[in-house]
């Protein structure tokens, strides 16, 4: 039976016997891995997005919001207030006007600004 040398580890700079898992690298892993489970949104806030979809597909299918105010056809409900500032307002279709991706990502863009000025 074969046996493959101790190895000098790339994780920790210590020796592994062979097939030894590196206790560093784990907890590496299993970090990432609680990192990735807390980013992914649970049941009820997939559900929320799917009803947003859905609410955001009728607003745009109504004459009045087919275009966007830059003239170009609104593929995307923009929020007239930011959900960041007034979260509550994220379904109110008074919060609501129509957008188009080049609009939205603008808006986006100077929010982001705004937020790291403070
Ligand atoms: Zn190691
Ligand atoms: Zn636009």
């Amino acid at each position: 039976m074969p046996v493959s040398a101790p190895r000098v580890c790339g994780h920790c700079g210590g020796v592994h016997q062979s097939g030894e898992r590196c206790p560093k690298a784990a907890a590496r892993d299993r970090e990432r891995k609680a990192r990735f489970d807390r980013k992914r949104p649970n049941s009820s806030q997939r559900g929320y997005d799917r009803e947003w979809e859905k609410a955001a597909k009728e607003f745009l299918a109504q004459q009045e919001n087919w275009w966007c105010a830059c003239g170009a056809p609104a593929t995307v409900v923009m929020h007239r207030r930011s959900i960041r500032t007034a979260p509550h307002l994220r379904m109110e279709r008074a919060n609501w006007r129509p957008g188009c991706h080049r609009c939205n990502a603008i808006d986006a863009a100077a929010e982001r600004r705004k937020l790291k000025g403070k």
